[in-house]
């Protein structure tokens, strides 16, 4: 389903030639920024599912119309969900690249476009009634509406159906429901290393839960409050991504099977899925939500290392010379990009959590929108005070994915220090 449409921009006429390829989900999203006067131009095709009644059931498009056949495009875009695409760049007969499509393109450099495509298609089906479902039991769960939760973890197969009417059911409703929610995103752990992280800190949690169960206790206790929240808005950032991994595809599905290599490409190529106006908000929600937990995490962390919730890495210490104890942390330092610093010199969650993710000037660049876009190269410049930090739009993108596997982190271990951890009552 392949097909091209000329955009004419409705502020000041200019017209981009936009080649669409469409892959195995209904819905193509697109957006860009006009190269003459650079509005946002955003929009959607719906393909029919019965070709019969032709490739186009719905298309949509802000800030632009069709043209006229017969206009002069001044450039060219490709639209293609599952691939990288070059990025807005001027029609010329003479570039052999303008007539193949991005799936081509990739196939004559690799075998990988079959592997991504069919991953795209099972998400595509599969996911938005999967979603619901695990929302729904989420939400018994946190009303305590066991009557209902067991009749829905039953009816969707996470627990199994006591065969004689006197058995009663002996669920650890804490585990089932971290099952129902990770197994939700698994899709992202194509990628082996994630996936053995995420067990390996599980195992690590209840070793270290019974190698030192005061100081876990006493962790618990000193964040009761946090303890109480994480996990809501750690499920609110999973929330998030159900939202927008689809605008990410192409980076996930490079992460996935590889090699392209963002940092090779990033010049030459980007996504036209979204745009940064679409992911900046997200990245905003990420930043505040993840920092506030790190708290967490950094006792987690001590305990591991110097089986003391309160003595931190020596020479990070060094430069926050008032902080004693992990209470002080979470009250003191309520700069996120200063939190994070503890996790730079050592970091018993690496891959999961990339430092590099949580970014000081990022946050209050899109925070006081004082950041510009070069719609064309999809080049980012955020400023905040003196200081400058350019990324492109991939690179940004990458950013908010890398930042679900934190999330996944993070949500481990705020459901383990709230159910398997007790509370102090003494
Ligand atoms: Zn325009």
């Amino acid at each position: 389903m392949n097909t091209s449409t000329k955009l004419q921009c409705e502020v000041c006429n200019n017209v981009v030639l936009l080649k669409v390829y469409g892959g195995y989900v209904h819905e193509n999203r697109f957006a860009f920024n006009c190269p003459e006067c650079n509005i946002t131009i955003s929009g959607y095709w719906i393909w029919n599912e019965d070709v019969s009644q032709g490739f186009v059931k719905e298309f949509k498009c802000n800030n632009a119309n069709r043209a006229d056949e017969t206009s002069e495009p001044s450039h060219i875009l490709q639209l293609a969900t599952e691939f990288f695409t070059f990025k807005i760049k001027p029609y010329s007969l003479s570039d052999p690249t303008i007539f193949l499509s991005p799936y081509i393109l990739e196939q004559m450099s690799s075998r990988r476009s079959q592997e991504k495509s069919s991953l795209v298609r099972m998400i595509a089906e599969g996911f938005d009634e999967e979603y619901k479902v695990a929302m729904r039991i989420w939400e018994l769960f946190q009303n305590k509406n066991f009557k209902y939760l067991d009749r829905q973890l039953i009816s969707n197969h996470f627990v199994e159906k006591p065969r004689l009417a006197v058995e009663t059911l002996n669920i650890d409703y804490p585990k089932v429901i971290q099952l129902v929610i990770i197994n939700l995103f698994s899709f992202i752990f194509n990628k082996q290393i994630y996936l053995d992280k995420l067990q390996e800190l599980r195992k690590m949690l209840q070793t270290l839960f019974k190698k030192n169960p005061q100081e876990m206790i006493a962790l618990r206790n000193d964040l009761s409050e946090l303890v109480t929240y994480a996990d809501r808005s750690v499920v609110q950032l999973l929330k998030n991504f159900a939202q927008y991994f689809r605008l990410l595809w192409p980076i996930i599905l490079s992460d996935l099977f590889g090699p392209d290599d963002i940092q090779k490409i990033k010049e030459k190529q980007g996504i036209l899925t979204t745009n940064f106006d679409m992911l900046k908000n997200y990245y905003v929600e990420a930043y505040e939500a993840l920092g506030s937990v790190l708290p967490l995490l950094l006792g987690i962390q001590n305990i591991k290392i110097r089986a003391d919730r309160n003595k931190f890495e020596p020479s990070i210490l060094h430069e926050f010379n008032k902080l004693q104890t992990i209470k002080d942390f979470e009250k003191q330092i309520q700069n996120k990009g200063n939190r994070i610093k503890f996790f730079v010199k050592e970091n018993i969650f690496s891959p999961l959590l990339e430092p590099t993710i949580l970014d000081n000037i990022i946050r209050n660049s899109i925070g006081h929108h004082s950041y510009d876009y070069k719609a064309d190269q999809q080049l980012i410049r955020f400023k905040d005070k003196n200081r400058n930090h350019d990324l492109f739009l991939i690179e940004f993108g990458n950013l908010l994915y890398k930042s679900v596997f934190a999330t996944l982190a993070a949500f481990e271990i705020s459901m383990f220090l709230k159910y398997e951890v007790p509370e102090d009552n003494s």
